[in-house]
């Protein structure tokens, strides 16, 4: 069993040698247990938080542990009556080839209702965080002005097509010409502000003359200041993430305009997906009947090869090489 174990905690970016690959004996499964083969893992930002020693809302993956990771099995072997082989399920199965489990925590999916990557992407955490972070957390309402940084990603992509679907001006803050390009042209954004080549308080001028309404912030930083000088009245700001400042080695990078929360009479309020967990089933369903009528587009970005370019694919994220959910899909 090929697996990818935490070997260093990563100052800044996170390098190879922080990394041990290894062959472990393929374990059996016991009473009330199955096996499977991984098929797609997902690749998240939050994995590198996961790597840093300190309090989060998760324990920090252990030096010599397996790599946490959401993936898709496909169940080989099963002496646990709800599994068959041939089954596919979805799970923290960690990065590894080859995952034995007893179930908790795991969900039959169909691949017949929509492929094995979806289920880690529009139908997966990203779709719940984006479905939960903007209509919960945000508390959206129609006809509002909305703006989503990281728009070309797994969550913003999402973010967006909801807000539209729920009859909102939205506009996408993402990095490139591409990018923005996509977020235009194909998935209904309003406008898009390219911020490695444009002035994004500038541009949030002209494109959210009115203020913006909600703010929901994937990348934190300079973007989130920047967002924070145009609020509306009453604006709520959904700390989504902050991918700007993970792989910071000095502190995390403060908003120094969080002042114009006070004059807006507006809020600014975190949020960890997991919380919803009792929902998603529900928020699946919706979700699932906007892309099936073609009103959500679903964005993913597959990258296929062995288990061993799980560390290189990872580091994509922080580079901005993905567009909508990226996912390896073992060959
Ligand atoms: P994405 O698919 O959006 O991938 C990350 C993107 O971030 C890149 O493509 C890149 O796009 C952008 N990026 C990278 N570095 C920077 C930078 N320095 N400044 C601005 N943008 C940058 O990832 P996800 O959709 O999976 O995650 C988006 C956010 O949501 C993350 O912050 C993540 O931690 C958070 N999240 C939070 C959850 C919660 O429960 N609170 C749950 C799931 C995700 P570009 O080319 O545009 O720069």
């Amino acid at each position: 069993n090929r697996q990818i174990r935490l070997a260093a905690r990563p100052a800044g970016d996170v390098k190879p040698q922080d990394w041990e690959h290894v062959t472990e004996p393929a374990e059996a499964p016991g009473e009330g247990r199955f096996a499977g083969r991984t098929r797609f893992i997902s690749l998240d930002p939050a994995m590198r938080g996961w790597l840093d020693d300190r309090p989060s809302y998760l324990p920090p993956v252990g030096l010599g542990e397996v790599m946490r990771a959401g993936s898709v099995i496909e169940v080989t072997e099963s002496n646990h009556p709800g599994y068959r082989p041939g089954d596919h399920v979805v799970g923290t199965f960690g990065v590894q080839e080859y995952v034995v489990s007893d179930g908790k925590g795991a969900l039959k999916v169909d691949p017949s209702l929509a492929p094995l990557s979806t289920y880690l992407g529009a139908l997966g955490m990203p779709g719940m965080t984006a479905y939960f972070g903007l209509l919960d957390v945000g508390a959206l309402k129609e006809g509002e002005t909305v703006v989503v940084s990281g728009a070309a990603g797994a969550v913003g992509t999402m973010v967006g097509q909801i807000a539209k679907v729920k009859g909102c001006r939205v506009i996408g803050i993402a990095g490139g010409a591409d990018k923005c390009a996509l977020l235009t042209e194909e998935l209904g954004f309003d406008a898009a502000i390219d911020y490695r080549a444009e002035d994004v308080r500038k541009a949030l001028r002209t494109h959210a003359p009115d203020g913006i309404d909600v703010y929901f912030d994937n990348v934190g930083g300079d973007i989130l200041d920047a967002a924070l000088t145009r609020l509306a009245m009453h604006a709520r700001v959904v700390i989504c993430g902050a991918i700007s400042q993970y792989n910071n080695e000095t502190a995390v990078q403060g908003p120094s305009n969080y002042l114009t929360l006070l004059v807006r009479r507006a809020r600014m309020e975190g949020f960890v997906v997991f919380d919803y967990a009792p929902r998603f089933a529900e928020a699946a369903r919706e979700l699932a009947g906007w892309i099936a009528t073609g009103r959500i587009k679903v964005k993913e970005h597959v990258v296929k090869g062995a288990l061993d370019e799980f560390p290189e694919t990872l580091q994509m994220l922080f580079r901005g090489e993905n567009i909508g959910k990226l996912v390896l899909e073992l060959t």
